[in-house]
């Protein structure tokens, strides 16, 4: 799969129009050079600005063209890795992540409205159970929240009441969280990207980055220009290591691949799902589906771990869907796409300095859209001098596998499969 541009997707075919950014070309220089242009990226871009710092933002291809524009689309609370933030943080780590976990949410409300960014957001996001002994893991979870006095507008599914949410009957019951829901991602980069540029972001696409250098006066150097900045921050699941050690093994690209079917009748969403839901599944590897504004299903899912694309998207996701809604055997299927998401092996998205004045952040494990924004508030909160939730971040260990590149993703794909045989068991 490349990267070039905005994949043949859903997104891509109902983009917002954007003209496109020059290419970086000689020096310019910034309080703030931000490289990737993905959420983490325009987030990051987005916040400095916003705080009246001067910024530029430098992107390898376009603005969305990574994972960010061909998501799932769906906004889901907190981030990957709360257990293990938990377990080695204990209770200032609980406190982290029941004091960050909508700060996401907060921030693409405030410039959906701010900056009038049409993006058919939409709150209603669900997680079901695939097997009963899920079902009670969730339980436990919503549990948890709850008594932790941030769970109250949680909603149990029981197993039987799961036919009148969803027209299935594949699930054992679920959990509602009516705070997340779904958006199109592509639009929201779009939007949040044109917000930057308006209040005076300089954005320039089709520069990769290709070396960096931090300490006293940070720069980035691209083939036809060079950024010179007070800050530097790599944002996001980029995947080059620029010659930095703390990058190597750190966070490994995974595929995974959605499908959007012909606009459905009005009748046939509605048995499909009424209440007009986001859901993910409770598998390690999980199954998520939505309806977009149009009303086709946006089925994703079956990642593969070894970093190479299926030869026929649609062929390896659609069967999948129908053993979930059998009603949908004739419906056609329009788009087929796939994107690559950042693993980290512990889940927690890692955030640190890889020098003085060069800060990283990314690695979402496939659950970055709300987290990207999280990420790039704490990282921006830090640069502003407001540094307790990023050293707190700062202190998680990550684990680097030995040998990244190919053999990396064998070996992720390896760990994989036993958490594939999991789930089915
Ligand atoms: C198919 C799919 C479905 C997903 N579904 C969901 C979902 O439903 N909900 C959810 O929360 N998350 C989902 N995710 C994950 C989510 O999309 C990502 O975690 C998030 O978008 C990551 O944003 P990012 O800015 O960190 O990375 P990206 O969007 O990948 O942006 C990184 C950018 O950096 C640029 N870049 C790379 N190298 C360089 C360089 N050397 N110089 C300059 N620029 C460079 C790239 O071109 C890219 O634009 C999904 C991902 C995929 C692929």
């Amino acid at each position: 799969m490349t990267l070039n541009t905005h994949t043949h997707s859903y997104y891509a075919a109902t983009a917002n129009a954007l003209e496109p950014f020059p290419v970086l070309e000689g020096t310019v220089t910034a309080d703030v050079c931000v490289v990737g242009g993905g959420f983490s990226g325009v987030a990051a871009a987005l916040l400095m600005a916003e705080r009246g710092r001067s910024v530029v933002l430098v992107e390898a291809d376009r603005i969305g063209s990574g994972a960010s524009g061909r998501s799932g689309g769906q906004l889901i609370g907190g981030i990957s890795g709360e257990a293990e933030i938990i377990r080695q943080l204990g209770p200032s780590g609980a406190k982290l992540v029941r004091d960050i976990r909508y700060i996401g949410h907060e921030i693409v409300d405030r410039w959906v409205t701010r900056y009038s960014i049409a993006c058919d957001w939409k709150r209603g996001w669900m997680e079901v159970a695939t097997r009963p002994r899920h079902m009670q893991a969730l339980r436990t979870y919503v549990d948890e929240r709850r008594r932790e006095g941030d769970g109250a507008d949680l909603k149990i599914v029981e197993p039987e009441e799961i036919g009148r949410v969803l027209g299935t009957s594949a699930y054992h019951g679920g959990y509602i969280d009516p705070s997340s829901g779904h958006l199109h991602p592509l639009n929201l980069c779009l939007g949040e990207a044109r917000a930057a540029a308006d209040i005076g972001v300089r954005i320039f696409e089709r520069s990769r980055v290709l070396s960096l250098g931090g300490g006293a006066r940070p720069w980035v150097q691209t083939e036809r220009g060079r950024v010179e900045a007070r800050i530097v921050i790599l944002a996001g699941e980029i995947f080059d290591r620029f010659g930095k050690p703390k990058l190597s093994g750190l966070m490994l690209p995974t595929g995974s691949y959605i499908i959007a079917t012909e606009p459905l009748s009005e009748g046939l969403a509605t048995e499909i799902n009424p209440q007009d839901l986001a859901v993910a599944d409770s598998n390690v590897v999980v199954d998520y589906f939505r309806m977009s504004a149009d009303r086709r299903m946006l089925f994703g899912g079956r990642c593969n771990y070894s970093n190479r694309d299926p030869k026929d998207i649609a062929g390896s996701i659609r069967p999948r869907m129908i053993q979930i809604f059998p009603q949908l055997r004739d419906a056609k299927i329009d788009f087929a796409w796939g994107g690559r998401i950042g693993i980290v092996i512990n889940r927690v998205p890692a955030m640190g300095r890889l020098e003085p004045n060069l800060y990283h952040f990314g690695g979402y494990s496939g659950h970055g859209i709300s987290a990207s924004h999280i990420a790039a508030s704490i990282v921006c909160d830090a640069i502003s001098g407001t540094t307790e939730r990023f050293d707190l971040f700062d202190r998680i260990r990550h684990r680097h596998l030995p040998f990244s590149g190919q053999f990396g993703n064998e070996m992720l794909a390896l760990g994989m499969l036993y958490y594939r045989m999991r789930d089915l068991i």
